[in-house]
């Protein structure tokens, strides 16, 4: 993917208004705007701080950017896990003092090394030998880090399976962590229980697996990191709420053979969705057929997964004769929404259902557009949404 490298404007020097209505009254934009929202960003972050028995870390890649970011860091969110010296790099570059944890199973050679040297990394995993041979000859002195063995955890409860790519069975586990606790690292344990993960249960089931795995290796774990996966509401589904989640984690936690082993979370999702929304301007309207200023390889890329059935809630918004913004009159129809690119593939999934009388001209507001949306973007066919402004009510 090739960013143009534009400069980022400060966070307090955006455009801001009252509302979203507000915004497309005064900006009419003609190209796609992420409208963000700095207190869903807090709110967020506080369900998981009050919420969570343990440490939260904010995974970067739901959005890494410099906006989500540092709205984050205003709520309270000290911690980032993060895949790449890339994103360990924005991330400390945005955010000097964050504390980033490496947390891939699979890294460039020499990221390891860079990320402890440059950036004072000390958490890493490992889900295979040769990676952890990898990452001890790169450390040098093991005793410095935390080695987390990611555990395999397909277990049927999330829209987006996380477990087919990495992660070990408890057998090959129980090994690695022998090693690591040879090694002189402080072994510990992880998993991916799939992201939007609807099953609260999901998570007690993969604690569960990992309380067995270390029963199996006879090595007392320092760490368990249950990583992301926690949903948020889209169009059509309501998730159950985060306490039934956190009650069960809990619970699962009490279960556990090993007693008072330091927690972590890894959301990323459920901590950047909610707080950007997207204002989209419909280019052309022919027939039931919308085109749209973005589309799949825009802000929709998530929509590409046909195992995602969620939809971003879409709402009409017009202008009137006097400039001002309204929903648009008609029955509620469903109407087939297609991106700005040539690409025939560019085009959401499912049927948006919208009033019949929006028309050309008229805009389209998606909420819970912060997860998977900026962070995937491409500037295919010279489409590279990137144009933001505040809402603060
Ligand atoms: C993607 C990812 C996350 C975040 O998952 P969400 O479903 O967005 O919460 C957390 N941990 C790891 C290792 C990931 O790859």
């Amino acid at each position: 993917m090739t960013v143009p490298a534009t400069a980022i404007a400060p966070l307090d020097s955006l455009p801001c208004y009252t509302s979203a209505l507000k915004a497309i009254e005064a900006l009419k934009p003609t190209e796609p705007l992420y409208l963000l929202h700095p207190e869903k960003f807090a709110a967020q972050a506080k369900i998981f701080l009050e919420g969570f028995p343990g440490e939260i870390l904010y995974a970067a890649k739901s959005n890494p950017h410099p906006y989500a970011l540092e709205l984050l860091w205003n709520a309270g969110i000290r911690h980032f896990d993060t895949a790449s010296l890339g994103e360990i790099e924005g991330v400390k570059t945005a955010l000097p003092d964050a504390i980033c944890h490496f947390m891939a199973p699979v890294r460039l050679p020499g990221q390891a090394k860079a990320a402890l040297e440059q950036h004072g990394v000390k958490d890493f995993v490992v889900d295979t030998d040769s990676e952890l041979d990898k990452l001890l000859a790169e450390v040098g002195d093991a005793k410095k880090i935390r080695v987390f063995v990611r555990l395999v955890a397909s277990l049927g409860g999330a829209l987006l399976e996380m477990s087919s790519k990495y992660g070990c069975r408890p057998e090959e586990a129980a090994k690695l962590l022998k090693r690591v606790q040879a090694s002189g690292a402080q072994p510990c344990l992880t998993f991916h229980v799939g992201s939007q993960c609807l099953s609260p249960f999901s998570y007690a089931q993969a604690i569960e697996i990992a309380n067995r795995t270390v029963g199996l290796a006879g090595v007392p774990i320092r760490a368990l990191d249950i990583g992301g996966g926690f949903p948020i509401a889209y169009s059509g589904q309501e998730p159950p709420p985060y306490h039934w989640y956190f009650d069960m984690i809990k619970e699962a936690f009490a279960n556990m053979d090993a007693k008072d082993v330091p927690v972590m979370c890894e959301p990323g999702r459920a901590l950047c969705a909610p707080g950007i929304s997207l204002v989209t301007q419909v280019v052309l309207r022919r027939g039931d057929r919308l085109y749209l200023n973005d589309g799949i390889y825009g802000s929709f890329d998530e929509q590409r997964f046909a195992s995602f059935d969620e939809d971003y809630p879409p709402s009409a918004i017009t202008l009137d004769a006097k400039g001002k913004a309204k929903i648009p009159g008609g029955e509620l129809l469903p109407f087939r929404a297609f991106g700005p690119t040539c690409d025939s593939a560019d085009k959401l999934p499912r049927s948006l259902m919208l009033p019949d009388g929006i028309n050309t001209g008229d805009f389209i507001l998606f909420g819970a557009m912060g997860a998977y949306t900026v962070s995937s973007r491409s500037n295919f066919n010279g489409y590279y949404p990137d144009n933001w402004a505040v809402i603060v009510a």
